[in-house]
């Protein structure tokens, strides 16, 4: 059965690894003790993946977005932008370790390319792990090839740290490279930084129960559909499998009741553009706040 995202639907995104070869102390996977092995141990073959892509009716507006992890990483890659069905258009998040030239000879153009108000291919640079210099020569050989190709790094809280990316993006921006820069999420140096729609939904301290609804088809490595970053990252409860016959978006529009608030992942509840570049959306909606009596306890994972 197909799988047709409505207007309200805001990214759909497979994680098709969550596997990473850099180790940056601020990853978002990783935040509030999540681990990259709590999705389990089962992974979807390349075939998989291709038959869950080929389930999906995208608007126009609305790509795959195919991330991680780092998601080159997983060995089907190649495949999978291969040989999905031709209309799906995806977006890829990614650290750009990957070889530029067997990305150029076996990626096909018109797979990352729509119109839209930013790159499809979204590179991230993490000062200290990945290498600007490679990014920078990488990013080039990929617009010459024709894929639109933008850098992204985060502010970082401390003022040598924002002072280089700052600078970086002058020389970026001058060599004709489209680099954003991002809001730092979380904790640094035990000060939360972001902007969140609702108040001590990130590191609260103390766990509420609350009915939350997502705008998110979010699939992690093992195919689960999960209703928030939080809860893909922590490998709870899925609300279905990408591959289940009877699975339709209508699982990911109800609201369901959590008790999970004060411990959300800073991906659900900061306030940020969406895919139209406009200001002020939120992935998740959240209602009906009950205070409980327990602070959180991470060992209950
Ligand atoms: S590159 Fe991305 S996924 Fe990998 S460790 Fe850094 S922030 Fe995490
Ligand atoms: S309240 Fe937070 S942890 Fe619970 S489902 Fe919503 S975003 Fe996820």
């Amino acid at each position: 059965m197909q799988i047709k995202v409505g207007p309200t639907h805001n990214y759909v995104a497979f994680f098709l690894t969550l596997s990473c070869n850099l180790r940056c102390r601020y990853c978002i996977n990783l935040h509030s003790r999540s681990a990259r092995t709590r999705t389990g141990p089962e992974k979807m073959s390349a075939d998989d993946w291709i038959n869950a892509a080929n389930r999906l009716v995208l608007r126009d507006d609305l790509p795959l977005t195919i991330q991680g992890g780092e998601p080159t990483l997983y060995k089907g890659f190649y495949r999978f932008v291969n040989e999905v069905r031709e209309d799906i258009k995806m977006d890829l998040l990614t650290n750009m370790s990957f070889d530029a030239d067997e990305f150029i000879r076996k990626v096909p153009v018109r797979r990352f390319s729509r119109e839209a108000p930013y790159a499809a291919i979204r590179v991230s640079y993490h000062p200290g792990q990945n290498d600007i210099e490679e990014l920078i020569r990488k990013t080039i050989r990929l617009q010459a090839a024709g894929f639109r190709t933008g850098i992204y790094s985060v502010v970082h809280p401390e003022e040598s740290g924002r002072a280089h990316i700052m600078q970086t993006m002058e020389r970026c921006l001058k060599l004709g490279i489209d680099f954003r820069t991002k809001e730092f999420l979380g904790e640094w140096n035990g000060v939360l930084y972001g902007t969140y729609k609702y108040d001590d939904s990130v590191c609260g301290g103390k766990l509420k129960k609350c009915d939350c609804r997502t705008t998110e088809v979010l699939v992690d490595p093992a195919g689960y559909v999960h209703r928030c970053h939080a809860d893909l990252y922590k490998g709870r409860q899925p609300v279905g499998h990408i591959l289940d016959d009877d699975f339709t978006v209508r699982e990911i529009d109800k609201f369901r009741s959590c008790s999970f608030y004060g411990d959300c992942n800073p991906c659900d509840v900061k306030i940020k553009t969406n895919r139209l570049q406009i200001f002020g959306h939120t992935s998740v909606e959240i209602k009906n706040l009950e205070t409980m009596e327990h602070v959180i306890s991470h060992e209950r994972y």
